[in-house]
This record gives structure tokens, sequence and C-alpha cells, in this order.
């Protein structure tokens, strides 16, 4: 393969470039894929709610059926409050999440206008034009003996 940055040739993929030490990866291997981030929004929106729920109900029956008596542990005391920091620690989570989709919203049909391109940000475009690249050694022969002809005979009454 040729370096994209300075068109050295053989190159090995998933090194750096001998030249320019610009890295190169092995464009045969498949993008990964990510997730887009409206479904990470999702399921941490819905993580958040659960957490939420979870915690203050657990807090409300542990001081409910435990709290409040004679012989009540002062460690329920703290398992209580650990919940409700818990609790609170996710509501601010998911005020942060739902501002988040939010911000999301506004933006997203600005990117469905260009397309596929823009949804991840590391799909890197220029790995599909270094694809491309690789068909300048399928040149028609009839154009290659042209050339090549021309461009030995222009060397040779140079230096001769
Ligand atoms: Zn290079």
């Amino acid at each position: 393969m040729f370096c994209p940055r300075c068109g050295k040739a053989d190159q090995s993929p998933e090194t750096y470039c001998r030249q320019c030490g610009l890295y190169l990866p092995d464009l045969s291997k498949p993008l990964k894929r990510e997730s887009p981030p409206e479904e990470h929004l999702k399921a941490n929106t819905v993580l958040s709610v659960m957490t939420i729920v979870a915690s203050f109900t657990l807090s409300f029956l542990l001081f409910l059926i435990l709290g409040f008596r004679s012989f009540t542990h002062p460690l329920i005391y703290v398992t209580a409050g650990l919940l409700l920091a818990i609790g609170g620690w996710h509501i601010q989570t998911l005020i942060r999440t739902l501002m988040l989709k939010k911000q999301w919203k506004r933006r997203a049909p600005l990117s469905e206008n260009q397309g596929e391109s823009s949804r991840g940000f590391k799909s890197a475009p220029t790995a599909k034009l270094l694809d491309q690249a690789d068909f300048t050694d399928v040149v028609p022969a009839s154009v290659t003996e042209h050339t090549t002809r021309h461009l030995v005979e222009t060397p040779q009454s140079k230096t001769k």
C-alpha cells in the first residue's frame, strides 16, 4: 500500500510510514461499527431512572421497617444514607443525560443531511478514499507501455 500523506510505496498495513511516520491502518479489515449516540443516551436514561427508583425505594423501606426503633443498628442509617446519596447522584446524571439528549436533538437534523459520513466521528471518510487509491495499479496495458517507453527514452538521452 501507499502512504496517503507522502506517497511512499511498499508499506505494510498497521505500521507507521517509513518516510513520514504516519500511522497506516489496515484497510482490508472492516471498520468497527459504533452504536449511535442516541442509543447510549437512551440506555443511560433507563439506567439512571432504574437506579434512582431502586435506591430511594430501598432507603425508604429501610427507614420504614428498621429505622427509628430502640434496637436500630447505626449501620442501617449509614446504608440508607448511602442509598439516598446514590439516588441523588443518579438524579444529577439523569439531568445531564436529558440535557445531552436535548442538544443532540437540536443537532440531529443537520447531520442527517450529510448522511453516513457524519454519523460516527471515527468512521474516517479518508479510509474510503484510500481504498480507491489502490486502483492506480490497475492501469490499462496500452497506457502503461506508452508511458514506460517514453520515460525510459528520456533519461537515457540525458545521461549518455
Ligand atoms: Zn508517509
